[in-house]
């Protein structure tokens, strides 16, 4: 036994997912869905995983399996790191904490200027700042957030146009979508080359397969001898 039903009911993550899209009933997928992650990472032996911050929780329950696994049957596994950006964690466009594609609160990597524009212009902001000249309370705002991500040689000047009423959210909110339309753009530029180069794409997935079938198995093997199953 290497991880408890009452362990991965204490997942942080498996909360915030009840909460955020009103779960009324856990099954066993939403118990499961760590344990899948942590197959994922243990296969390849993975020592650091590229994670949002939302994602921490399932890494230190891929660590507690590997170090269960070590310690009954013998070294095998490393205890993974998770790794952190810079872009850890973005809030949603409507205010709640993270973005998610099931909430529908996303700004897309594929998503043009226009459609960065449109969702932006929807973004929740300080809702006590009404007209332009109001004063705002920039911590309340999920733009000024963004702003502090994809725009930070301008957070100062924000912040004070904001509290000031100098600044206006309309004016704002085209700068941030601005600026993350410029992040955005190499990814765009890259996804388009790749659409026209399909057979490239389907090459680099199958030598992926290719190597990743390898790893799997050999890890596989060692967990076999270990486990004296084989
Ligand atoms: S001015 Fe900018 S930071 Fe201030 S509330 Fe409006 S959108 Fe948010």
């Amino acid at each position: 036994m290497l991880i408890t039903a009452n362990r991965l009911e204490r997942n942080p993550s498996l909360k915030d997912q009840i909460r955020d899209l009103n779960i009324q009933q856990t099954v066993y997928g939403h118990l499961g869905y760590p344990v899948l992650q942590a197959a994922d990472i243990l296969l390849y032996k993975g020592e650091a995983v590229p994670v949002g911050e939302d994602q921490v929780p399932h890494v230190e329950i891929t660590r507690e399996i590997a170090r269960k696994f070590n310690n009954q049957y013998g070294e095998v596994f490393p205890e993974p790191d998770p790794l952190l950006t810079v872009f850890a964690r973005l809030a949603g466009l409507d205010g709640v904490a993270k973005m998610s594609k099931s909430l529908g609160n996303t700004i897309l990597l594929s998503d043009d200027p226009e459609t960065v524009k449109q969702k932006i212009r929807k973004a929740v902001t300080d809702i006590q700042k009404l007209r332009k000249n109001d004063p705002g309370r920039p911590e309340v705002c999920v733009v000024f957030s963004y702003h502090k991500k994809f725009n930070p040689a301008e957070v100062e000047e924000i912040e004070t146009g904001c509290r000031s009423g100098a600044l206006g959210c309309v004016d704002c909110k085209l700068n941030c979508s601005a600026k993350i339309s410029t992040f955005l753009a190499p990814v765009l530029q890259k996804r388009s080359e790749l659409e026209n180069d399909l057979s490239l794409v389907l090459d680099v997935i199958s030598e992926g397969e290719r190597d990743a079938r390898i790893t799997a198995g050999a890890t596989m093997n060692e967990v076999r001898t270990n486990m004296k199953m084989g």
